[in-house]
């Protein structure tokens, strides 16, 4: 697929202005091509392609939530969204209650005559646990919610929501689908009925993709299943590493048999993703000294792509949290976040042996 770099299009006998064919209302060749993919990818009946992953976050929460309504949403959930929940939302009228994932018992009790909506992501940052997203679809239909999902982390390889019940499925498409961390992209997926009106929103809110991004996406997407496959091999092999290591306390990765959602995750997940983190049993001066030896990882944020990244979330995703807080998310400040790439996986584990020692 080209990319058709223009913004606009001859006429060809569209009489409205949502017809009319121009970047903006991503209805443009790239665009289009990009967003049927997607569609088929999530088993979705639509998809929208956005400019970034909060694009397509902000702007499907926007078309359907408005003044009045109250979403649940996960505990610990990405950054960027969870500033959009506590700070931005709340001054629109619109508020939110989190719910712990691990437990379907306790959500019904968090419903309010104006519950909309239920906000998941497939797995969380840095730990990776597993709700059971089943029952989270579940729960949304028997009362009559929209449900959502960021499926960043796990791909449409690892798991598709819409098959599972979920009504809205959005993405980071920077992370896993675009796979090498040259841009920044977003999608979202559902029913015709939903992506008409997230496409109404976008058009309105300007966070469309460029073609320049929808071509990269495309030749992205086209190695994801290959990609996967390889970075969940390297990643499962390093955990099985990181985890015999004596400076090693623990090793979060659900692939492993110690993860407290492993079970869920095999029965829920074709594969168990290329994230993972450990905690230092050094603590943070550990962590530091970790950050300065390792060297064919990269010290970056973001995820997902070919190249295998480390950061400390105590001075990325958890920065300024108090010690409290650290401790009622799981994160220790000795806790290093991994993006497993597709370098060999000999080569990872002999510069983690190197940096550990
Ligand atoms: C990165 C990320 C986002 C935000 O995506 P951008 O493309 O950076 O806007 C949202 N959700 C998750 C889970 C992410 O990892």
């Amino acid at each position: 697929m080209p990319i058709f770099q223009s913004a606009t299009y001859e006429y060809s006998g569209e009489l409205g202005y949502h017809d009319v064919r121009y970047l903006r209302t991503n209805n443009t060749p790239t665009q289009l091509a990009l967003q049927a993919k997607l569609a088929a990818l999530e088993a979705a009946e639509a998809a929208l392609v956005t400019a970034s992953g909060m694009a397509a976050i902000s702007t499907t929460l926007l078309t359907l939530l408005s003044a009045g309504d109250h979403l649940l949403a996960q505990s610990c959930l990405y950054g960027g969204t969870h500033d959009l929940l506590t700070r931005d939302l709340p001054a629109l009228g619109i508020r939110h209650d989190f719910i712990d994932a691990d437990r379907p018992d306790s959500w019904r009790d968090r419903l309010t005559p104006n519950t909309r909506a239920v906000y998941v992501e497939a797995m969380t940052n840095p730990l990776l646990e597993v709700a059971d997203l089943k029952a989270v679809a579940e729960f949304a239909r028997a009362h009559n919610l929209i449900s959502i999902i960021d499926n960043t982390f796990a791909s449409p390889v690892n798991f598709r929501p819409i098959e599972a019940g979920f009504d809205l499925v959005v993405h980071s498409a920077t992370k896993y689908l675009a796979g090498h961390s040259d841009i920044i992209a977003g999608a979202a997926a559902g029913s015709q009925k939903w992506m008409a009106r997230v496409r109404q929103m976008v058009i309105y809110l300007g966070g469309s993709m460029d073609p320049g991004a929808a071509f990269l996406l495309i030749r992205g997407i086209k190695t994801m299943g290959v990609r996967l496959q390889q970075q969940c091999a390297n990643a499962m092999a390093v955990a099985k590493f990181l985890e015999q290591h004596p400076k090693v306390a623990h090793v979060h990765y659900p692939g492993l048999k110690s993860h407290a959602d492993h079970a869920l995750a095999k029965k829920q997940m074709k594969g168990f993703g290329s994230m993972l983190a450990f905690d230092l049993k050094g603590g943070l001066p550990a962590a530091r000294k970790f950050c300065d030896r390792i060297q064919l990882f990269l010290l970056a944020a973001s995820l997902g792509g070919v190249e295998s990244l480390v950061v400390l979330p105590i001075y990325s995703s958890h920065y300024k949290m108090s010690a409290r807080e650290l401790a009622a998310a799981g994160v220790t400040p000795g806790t290093v976040r991994v993006s497993v790439g597709l370098e060999d996986a000999h080569d990872l584990i002999a510069d983690l042996q190197q940096a550990l020692a």
